[in-house]
């Protein structure tokens, strides 16, 4: 049951809002706190892709991939950057070594509740290597902690607040009264209203869109013109092994010669699998992988991805994305396509025949299609060229059965005018993680939520 009002609201239980739950918690100076989750509780959550009950989305409502306790990091391969270099962009809005301080405080946070202790460390020859062909690697300390254990850890940390804060799950906040403070919430069927002295916004991704739609309703300026497109790239483990075993995850950019955009490979999953992603029911793809030996595959896969900046009067570059996602949704009558290179190179369709008879096995039953019916021409080239380009340190990234599976997209949210991440003309009224245009990753959305609990702790002094 709901009380009539709260001293703090929190909307979202991903990791930027359990680490502000828990800041709050562990200084006590608040007495009642609401958290608000519109997906299920942690232990309730399953895709049944996952479970192999389906073989492609049936677009669950809530998603259980990208919505519920834990947030879109619960089934996540929880790999966590010790660095500020990627992961966000909260060195725009504070100093990097404090953003650095509380990434630290957030890793202290997440072991003490299980998280591995063990790090991978930059090595400066594998950076060297790539150097020389024009591929340029950015490094940090990457602590792996695997889909399994990384649940297990934000297990841990939603138990420890259970009963010193008030979670309700399946609650869906459909609106924020900016002046009353009032928080309108479907639970059930029903709306309730609720009052906190102080409201967190700190939805996601899953809930950017509608907290864009918000702050336009309400006049708030928020601003993205970035967008990342492109495709999961499957190739055997053995290919990138000479990189994952020494520093886990590669992350390289690189500026192609065509048109002199920049693309990225990141997000890297050893031995992992492929998996969709639903936004606002439009499919994308992404990966994760397992710690557990039992739980591997053969193959290693990685994002790839070209990123297009709009100029003027262009505003729209997530509706722009969705719409090349769903070209792809068309196609493969409502799931996602897979391709070989050598297919798509060759100008034709990868089919069932053509797939069955590929030296590397998906890990996700994507369709077999033609990427290039549904993909810009410039992304298209941009990967093309960026694979040949890191076939040079990795050969065999380019083989004829590489494995492109698409569409791929990583749409960043709106940055929302916040000072101090107090939403300007809105008292009282906070934004933080990835929902609000302030992070891109499990680092940095932990470390933005003990940030935010920090200022609302002096507040309360
Ligand atoms: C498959 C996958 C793998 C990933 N792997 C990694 C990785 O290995 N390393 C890494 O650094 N990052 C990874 N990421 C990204 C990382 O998960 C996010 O950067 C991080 O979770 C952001 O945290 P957050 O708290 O801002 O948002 P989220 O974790 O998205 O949490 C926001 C929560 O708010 C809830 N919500 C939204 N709107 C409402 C509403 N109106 N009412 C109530 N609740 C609402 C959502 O249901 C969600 O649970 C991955 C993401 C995905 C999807």
């Amino acid at each position: 049951m709901f009380n009539k009002e709260y001293e703090i609201v929190i909307i979202g239980g991903g990791i930027g809002g359990l680490m502000l739950a828990y800041n709050l918690v562990s200084q006590n100076k608040y007495k009642d706190i609401l958290l608000v989750e519109k997906g299920r509780p942690l232990e309730s959550r399953s895709c049944p892709i996952v479970t192999g009950k389906v073989d492609k989305c049936i677009k669950c409502s809530p998603c259980n991939i990208m919505e519920g306790m834990g947030g879109a990091g619960a089934f996540s391969d929880g790999k966590y950057n010790i660095s500020t270099e990627y992961g966000g962009w909260l060195p725009d809005v504070m100093d990097s070594k404090e953003v650095l301080k509380y990434i630290h405080k957030a890793d202290e946070i997440l072991m003490s509740f299980g998280a591995t202790k063990e790090t991978y460390k930059p090595d400066n020859k594998l950076k060297k290597l790539c150097l020389q062909y024009d591929l340029h690697m950015q490094q940090a300390e990457v602590k792996h902690l695997g889909t399994d254990a990384n649940f297990l850890t934000m297990t841990k940390l939603v138990d420890y607040l259970k009963g010193k804060i008030q979670i309700e799950t399946l609650s869906n906040v459909v609106d924020v009264n900016k002046d009353t403070k009032e928080v309108f919430i479907k639970q059930n069927g029903k709306e309730y209203i609720v009052k906190g002295k102080k409201i967190v916004f700190a939805i996601g991704r899953a809930g950017a869109s509608n907290f864009r739609k918000w702050c336009d309703k309400n006049n708030i300026q928020s601003y993205n013109n970035q967008v990342d497109i492109g495709v999961r790239v499957e190739v055997p483990s053995i290919v990138w092994e000479h990189f994952s075993k020494k520093i886990y995850e590669p992350k390289i950019l690189y500026r192609t010669k065509k048109y002199g955009d920049i693309t990225r490979m990141f997000c890297f999953n050893e031995r992992g699998h492929v998996v969709t992603e639903n936004t606002d029911g439009i499919l994308t793809v992404n990966g994760h992988s397992f710690k557990q030996e039992e739980k591997k595959t053969e193959n290693s896969n990685f994002a790839l991805l070209s990123t297009s900046r709009f100029t003027e009067p262009f505003k729209e570059p997530i509706e722009y994305a969705k719409a090349v996602a769903s070209l792809a949704n068309m196609l493969s009558g409502g799931s996602v396509l897979v391709q070989r290179l050598g297919d798509l190179e060759n100008g034709r369709r990868t089919n069932e025949k053509r797939l069955a008879q590929s030296t590397v096995r998906p890990t996700l039953k994507s369709v077999p299609g033609d990427l290039s019916l549904c993909m810009p021409k410039r992304q298209l080239d941009n990967i093309i060229e960026t694979l040949h380009a890191l076939d040079k340190v990795a050969p065999g990234t380019a083989n004829h059965d590489t494995l492109l599976h698409g569409v791929e997209c990583k749409f960043y949210s709106a940055r929302v005018k916040c000072t101090n991440f107090e939403i300007d003309d809105c008292k009282d009224i906070y934004a933080l993680g990835d929902g609000a245009g302030f992070t891109r990753s499990l680092a940095q959305a932990a470390a933005n939520g003990l940030i935010v609990g920090d200022i609302l702790n002096q507040k309360a002094q």
